[in-house]
């Protein structure tokens, strides 16, 4: 094998690893060196997607598309409950972590349980170099995380609602 070819592949395994650094702006949230086989994986093709969700939700979710700001159902939502993946039902983010962040999109500063969130290099924007948050199970889009967060992580999910099935706490009423 050619030294230019041994080059290549080292350079394709290299662009393919899937995890990024998280911002670390507060010493509470470390990098992230989860690796896929830590979680119960949920694969299905891009046909079996689109007969399970809307349009819009395989754009975002399955095409990594983001929902206009403010127009979500989740971003003003202020119930207390649980954010599962609207894809495959994983636990992601509690309303306990959300707080309002005024940009449009629901924010949380950070998961539920920080398995559940696989991170990835995002170079789409020309000047921006940001981080993406997939669902760690079944790998939809769900958003980008920012450094610009509330204590105590001082970082910033910023997911769309399309990527989100909230289901709300039970009331103790009853
Ligand atoms: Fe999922």
């Amino acid at each position: 094998m050619s030294k230019l070819r041994i080059a290549f592949f080292v350079a394709v395994i290299a662009v393919s690893s899937c995890n990024a650094e998280v911002p670390d702006t507060s010493g509470n949230v470390s990098v992230q060196q989860q690796q896929d086989s830590a979680v119960d994986k949920f694969v299905k093709s891009d046909e079996e997607w689109m007969k399970i969700l809307t349009p819009e939700e395989f754009r975002i979710m399955r095409k990594k598309g983001t929902e206009r700001a403010y127009t979500g159902k989740y971003w003003n939502n202020h119930d207390s409950g649980m954010y599962l993946c609207n894809s495959c039902g994983a636990e992601l983010f509690s309303s306990d972590t959300k707080y309002d962040s005024f940009c449009g999109w629901p924010s949380f500063f950070g998961p539920h349980f920080k398995e559940a969130i696989k991170y990835q290099k995002d170079l789409s924007l020309p000047f921006e170099e940001r981080t993406e948050v997939l669902c760690a199970r079944c790998d939809a889009h769900l958003g980008h995380v920012f450094n610009d967060g509330p204590e105590p992580t001082g970082l910033r999910y910023c997911i769309n609602s399309a990527s989100l099935k909230f289901i709300a706490a039970q009331s103790s009423s009853k």
